[in-house]
């Protein structure tokens, strides 16, 4: 059996809820339920789940996002929680072993991060994908993923993004250009 991991990118209060600083709105809303329902799957088969969640600092002058986007995700913010039940089953499995929080500061969960060496030491081949935004921070990580060799499972109900266009044509990348499986 391929050993597989759930990469969760930045399903939180900033980029899905109605007064989040840079929502995807209801298209982010309405994914949450099978967000949940992919959790409890690999909380259930104890397979390596990673919560890549955007971090940011207060006027952070020098990050390349300062000037595109309003301050989001802000350290020690309500808007950087985990949205809706995501926060409370979270909680429920923070200190499981198989579980891994961690910060990132750029689109992709593996630019200046540890990600690569967590999977790499449990021999996971195959990364499973969602949150938000489809064609932002899941398609970067998802790049990476590419050219680091790992197979990739995109889960196109649990994916979002504020921008349809943007959404749909990152679900045809990921299969067409990064040989993702797109379920
Ligand atoms: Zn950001």
């Amino acid at each position: 059996m391929v050993k597989r991991a759930l990469i969760h990118v930045d399903y939180t209060n900033d980029f899905v809820a109605e007064d989040g600083k840079l929502t995807c709105g209801e298209p982010g809303q309405v994914i949450e339920e099978q967000v949940i329902a992919i959790t409890k799957q690999f909380v259930a088969s104890e397979d390596f789940i990673v919560f890549a969640i955007d971090k940011h600092e207060e006027a952070d002058r020098y990050h390349p996002e300062a000037e595109l986007f309003p301050p989001h995700n802000i350290a020690g913010s309500k808007g950087r929680e985990l949205y809706g039940e995501l926060q409370a089953l979270y909680k429920q499995v923070e200190n499981k072993a198989h579980v891994y929080y961690m910060d990132k500061t750029r689109y992709s969960a593996f630019a200046g991060t540890d990600l690569e060496l967590k999977l790499r030491e449990r021999g996971i081949e195959e990364l499973h994908i969602i949150g938000v935004c489809t064609d932002i921070c899941v398609l970067h990580t998802a790049v990476d993923a590419y050219n680091k060799g790992f197979k990739i499972v995109i889960h196109k109900d649990a994916v979002a993004s504020f921008n349809q266009a943007g959404h749909d044509w990152a679900l045809g990348h990921f299969a067409n250009t990064l040989g993702a499986k797109v379920v």
